[in-house]
């Protein structure tokens, strides 16, 4: 790379934008952080101040500033430019100083930075996949015209990006994306009633954050994952399809049309995905250990099990339904999600009402960030609805 790249992180303290950190730590100085922006973390935000110097940062709740201004005070930190409030991530992925955005807010919150930065022409690594579900095509519409590309940090979309390499895309046959499974991979469907979030949330494989470990465990994951990759990809559901592999050591696999398929393995670290993602189209050499082959567990591959997991049929009916259906699939589970972290619902609850709120969707084009958004808060108001009347009270 011949010159220095400024990349901004949305999302800079959770779990991607941390772990994207790292990988810039690795990658040295070709890389230069130059924004940062979170919701409210402004404590950890004084500390990554302090130590990468960005020149501006945002944070969307405008009544943390202050205490981010008395923290860098007390380390004496210059302060960077600051903006706040809820349009801030944008303007900080649109800013004409940076190269790359790493797009890393959780939920649909994601939409609005990504669609900017795109607007803006920026490489952007997306690791939010909520700005793809409920805004793919909007979104691949607005790279086209704005000149930017989108390179997915979703270890799954990823390996396919990778994998897609190996052929054009008039060759591609179909995806094959594969899925760990989630803690209940075998368990009984009488005991899921029962599943506490404690339980739900203890992921085998991958650590991250409440949300998306528990679409793990229902396998909505894979349900989003699967509009991602329509959308990211531009490939029709039909040549989708899922594999569980519990070992996740093959990160996802495309099959061409003469029947080759290409498989990309890798041990499960996200700092994988985000690495590619940065240096794209390069590789760079990774501190992360080679897969030692001789220790490999023997590697599994089935079907999911779609009458216990029927998380994965909404997300097929909401890219059937089209327009704004995923945008309301998402802000379903999401709230249904944060039912159940609350013990409000119970684990066998979340699928009947996220499948019922979609059912009485009524999809608009998601052909601008307005209807999609109103699509979501619809959802998101149907659900508690739902879910209120499920758990006979009140609303949740
Ligand atoms: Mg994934």
């Amino acid at each position: 790379m011949d010159s220095v790249r400024h990349v901004t992180i949305i999302g800079s303290t959770g779990s991607v934008g941390e772990n994207a950190l790292r990988v810039l730590d690795h990658l040295g100085d070709r890389f230069r952080v130059v924004g940062l922006a979170v919701r409210e973390s402004v404590a950890r935000l004084a500390e990554q101040t302090d130590r990468y110097r960005p020149a501006r940062v945002a944070i969307q709740d405008a009544s943390r500033v202050d205490r981010y201004c008395a923290l860098l005070k007390e380390m004496r930190v210059p302060q960077p430019d600051i903006v706040s409030g809820p349009g801030a991530s944008s303007g900080l992925a649109a800013d004409p100083d940076t190269h790359v955005v790493v797009s890393a807010a959780v939920g649909s919150a994601g939409l609005e930075p990504t669609y900017a930065a795109l607007r803006a022409g920026k490489q952007v690594a997306l690791a939010n996949k909520e700005a793809m579900v409920v805004g793919g095509e909007l979104l691949q519409e607005t790279a086209r015209s704005g000149g930017g590309t989108i390179l997915p940090i979703d270890s799954e979309h990823s390996a396919i990006d990778q994998c897609l390499r190996a052929g054009r895309r008039q060759e591609v046959g179909r995806l094959l994306l594969t899925a760990s499974g989630g803690p209940f991979l075998r368990t009984p469907r009488d005991r899921f009633r029962s599943i506490t979030p404690k339980e739900a949330l203890a992921h085998p494989i991958w650590k991250m954050g409440p949300r998306i470990t528990i679409d793990s465990a229902t396998l909505m994951n894979k349900g989003l994952e699967v509009i991602e990759a329509r959308w990211l990809f531009d490939v029709p559901e039909t040549s989708i399809d899922i594999l569980v592999h519990p070992q996740s050591i093959v990160h996802s696999m495309v099959e061409f049309v003469d029947g080759s398929i290409v498989a990309q393995l890798g041990s499960a670290d996200m700092r994988g995905p985000i690495q590619y993602a940065l240096t794209y189209p390069e590789r760079c050499p990774s501190p992360m250990p080679s897969l030692d082959w001789t220790a490999l567990p023997p590697l599994e591959f089935d079907v999911p099990d779609r009458s216990r997991f029927p998380s994965i049929d909404f997300a097929y009916d909401a890219l059937r339904m089209g327009g704004t259906a995923p945008a309301a699939l998402n802000a379903a589970d999401e709230v249904a999600v944060e039912c159940f972290l609350d013990h409000r619902i119970g684990f066998d609850d979340l699928p009947r009402i996220v499948g019922a709120v979609l059912e009485s969707h009524t999809p608009r084009k998601a052909d601008t960030v307005e209807n999609i958004l109103e699509a979501d808060r619809w959802a998101r108001r149907r659900t508690l609805e739902v879910a209120g009347r499920n758990a006979g009270r009140g609303v949740c």
